[in-house]
């Protein structure tokens, strides 16, 4: 098949990109490298560097494809508090532009890379897609507008589509920005380096923490399951871990004894998220594989910048 991927040379594009050009596909990969890096696509990927609210380059670029994979965005939580203007301009505006562009060129069907972010703060969990929607940040409305503008403008042009709504994915070559950075890459790199691991609030808080492979193994099967047009389906793990046991988790399998502090004073953002995945298993035949443990360690494997600094002999002087 031939697909589009906007947002290829980030953390989740990139690997979703590589494996399916791995598999033989067609793969266009469109970036403007806000934060990501083409050096992570194989050369296999055809890459193009481009804003995703650049129509004329999205009409080339879109010519015979048949899915597009739509993830450009910008991801931060805390950035999108201080920012709102430019997540709903690049979230919601390019999406916007990007359904246009389908709409003129004919594709037929976007799978859309939303977040689990949009449930917000919910009594029930574990989060089931028909819960109703309780976003606390411009980041997650943005996910949400944006979720709606492909639904209804696919529905209005017969564009086939689909929302992922992914919870938070880890794995080797996720951006780690110098403010902000997500919290399974900084605590394996402070952990590493000996650092101090900073926890937001008491470590109460939960997450569904998933690894990159499962999510791509999702992506991939929304390509081409059928029947699951307009369908919002959730891509997690399934398991609910708290921050704190997250920590225990990172310092064992990294083998260190990184200093932890609490930090009460900083918000430790929404209380409990843990994904529901009926949908995911019924639509997509989905089945995470990788539990926390062993997804920490293979990042830990795989990514180069967490690769402790192996102490060399000293030189013997002549
Ligand atoms: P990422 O920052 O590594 O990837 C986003 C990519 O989009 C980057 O390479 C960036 O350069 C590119 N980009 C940003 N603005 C652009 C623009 N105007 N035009 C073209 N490209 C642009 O983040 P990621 O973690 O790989 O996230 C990918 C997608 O998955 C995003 O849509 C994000 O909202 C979604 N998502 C991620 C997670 C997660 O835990 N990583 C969870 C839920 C949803």
């Amino acid at each position: 098949m031939n697909f589009l991927i906007t947002g290829a040379a980030g953390f989740l594009g990139a690997a979703l990109a590589n494996r399916l050009a791995r598999e033989g596909h067609q793969v266009r990969g469109l970036d403007d490298l806000s934060t990501g890096d083409p050096q992570a696509l194989s050369p296999d990927v055809l890459f193009t560097r481009g804003d995703v609210n650049d129509r004329p380059k999205l009409w080339t670029l879109l010519q015979d494809v048949d899915c597009v994979y739509h993830l450009a965005a910008r991801v931060s939580v805390p950035e999108s508090i201080l920012y709102p203007r430019e997540y709903n301009a690049v979230n919601v505006g390019g999406t916007v532009s990007l359904m246009e562009a389908m709409r003129d060129v004919g594709v037929r069907r976007v799978v859309f890379i939303s977040s689990g972010a949009v449930y917000g703060d919910q009594g029930a969990q574990p989060l089931k897609e028909t819960a109703s929607p309780n976003p606390r940040s411009p980041y997650a409305v943005s996910k949400l507008a944006a979720e709606y503008y492909v639904r209804t403008i696919g529905d209005l042009w017969g564009i086939e589509t689909l929302s992922l709504r992914v919870f938070n994915a880890y794995g080797p070559g996720q951006h780690l920005p110098a403010s902000h950075p997500p919290v399974i890459a900084n605590f394996l790199r402070q952990a590493v380096r000996g650092g101090t691991l900073v926890v937001h609030g008491e470590g109460n808080q939960t997450r569904d923490y998933v690894f990159v492979d499962d999510v791509v193994r999702a992506m991939l099967a929304a390509a081409t399951a059928p029947g699951i047009n307009h369908a919002v389906i959730n891509v997690g793990s399934g398991v609910e871990t708290n921050v704190r046991e997250l920590v225990r988790l990172v310092l064992e399998v990294a083998n260190s004894k990184a200093e932890v502090i609490y930090n009460p004073r900083t918000d430790p953002g929404v209380s409990r998220m843990c994904a529901d995945l009926s949908l995911a298993r019924e639509k997509l035949g989905y089945q995470p594989r990788y539990s926390l443990a062993e997804g920490l360690r293979l990042t830990l494997e795989r990514d180069a910048r967490f690769r402790r600094e192996v102490p060399t002999r000293p030189l013997k002087s002549p």
